[in-house]
């Protein structure tokens, strides 16, 4: 949540402010921020703050509201108010009307209090199909799934519609009916005082306009059901972590007839032992006797994908990184291959025969 803005500050009066002068400073705006009156790049801009001058009007104008306002602040009205309660009362209807904004003015209104239905994640309308939800699942590949593509099981639980009764969440043989509260429209009125009316779902049908009387036993009348799913997907070649996979139609059942979501599958390397990497290249290290690195020679190189042979350098220092290029990972949008880089490290030996050591004193002799 944002901080809500100071109800004084918003409607720029000081906070001895009378009615009527509250009443002036709020009309002043109104005019300004009318949604109608603004471009509709600027609309939902212009909505927001229609919305904010609105309710800081709607507390300045009320002694009580305000009482509570001038002790506690905002939470002195959002613990005590609805949303709808803090509108209740307030005198919309001279201002408006003084503005010329009587007619279309109660549509528009309607319209400003859908967004904070929105916001509540409640719908005005009667719902319609409703695409499902995503879901996202972690998945841990191996660098060598990643080099050479696998195919990784993976086990969910997703919201599937009832098999028993198709969706409807009725028993068998019986239907739904029309919700009397809401005559099957799924809104219900309420009105804000003078000719504002401010629709919410209906209470009994949650905005559905139906109810059912005999519920489906399988899904107790939700019409869907978390059933556990396993499904195969492809990892292709290259995929690094985070990368994201989508899976049509995997997600959540849709509400009402709607569409599935989809599953997003999120990969996530595990370290590997030998290999760090980095984008697409790779990063190893190896040993090399202290005779090769002096006087050169081959060495075996372990790749992630073989064997190969690496030719040292007469003269070579300890840390010297040499690259083999198209040796890394292969790029999963291009295919083509990184370059793996191998830091060689001298390595001393610990154990020498006398015949070495002699030879090394020789070595040692001719060197000074
Ligand atoms: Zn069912
Ligand atoms: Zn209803």
């Amino acid at each position: 949540m944002t901080t809500k803005r100071d109800y004084y500050e918003i409607l720029g009066v000081p906070k001895g402010a009378s009615e009527s002068d509250v009443q002036q400073a709020y009309r002043k705006l109104a005019v300004q921020y009318h949604p109608d009156r603004v471009p509709s790049e600027k609309k939902e801009e212009a909505r927001e703050k229609f919305k904010e001058i609105s309710e800081a009007y709607a507390v300045l104008c009320d002694a009580q509201k305000r009482r509570m306002y001038d002790q506690y602040g905002h939470v002195g009205i959002d613990g005590r108010y609805s949303q709808e309660d803090i509108f209740k009362g307030a005198d919309f209807d001279s201002v408006f009307h003084d503005l010329g904004f009587g007619t279309g003015f109660e549509s528009f209104f309607g319209d400003v209090f859908d967004f904070f239905g929105g916001s509540g994640g409640r719908k005005i309308r009667k719902r319609g199909p409703e695409r499902g939800a995503d879901i996202e699942i972690p998945v841990n590949i191996t660098l060598n799934d990643s080099y050479n593509g696998a195919e990784k099981p993976i086990s969910f639980y997703r919201t599937e519609t009832c098999p028993t009764c198709n969706g409807s969440g009725t028993k068998q043989g019986t239907t739904k009916k029309t919700c009397p509260v809401c005559r099957g429209t799924g809104q219900q009125a309420s009105s804000l005082g003078g000719f504002l009316t401010f629709t919410q779902p209906c209470n009994k049908c949650r905005g559905s306009g139906e109810i059912i009387d005999t519920p489906c036993a399988t899904c107790a009348g939700r019409g869907k059901i978390k059933q556990p799913t396993s499904i195969t997907v492809k990892i292709p070649k290259g995929v690094n972590s985070g990368t994201s996979i989508r899976v049509r139609s995997k997600g959540e059942a849709g509400e009402r007839g709607g569409p599935p979501g989809d599953l997003y599958v999120v990969v996530r390397l595990e370290k590997n032992n030998m290999f760090d990497r980095d984008g697409d290249d790779l990063y190893t290290q190896t040993k090399i006797p202290f005779h090769t690195a002096a006087i050169g020679g081959d060495i075996d190189i372990t790749s992630i994908k073989e064997q190969l042979k690496m030719k040292i350098p007469s003269g070579t220092q300890s840390g010297k990184v040499f690259r083999l290029k198209e040796k890394g990972m292969p790029n999963i949008h291009t295919g083509k291959s990184g370059d793996l880089y191998i830091k060689v490290l001298i390595d001393v030996p610990t154990k020498l025969s006398e015949r070495q050591k002699e030879l090394l004193r020789e070595f040692a002799h001719l060197s000074e």
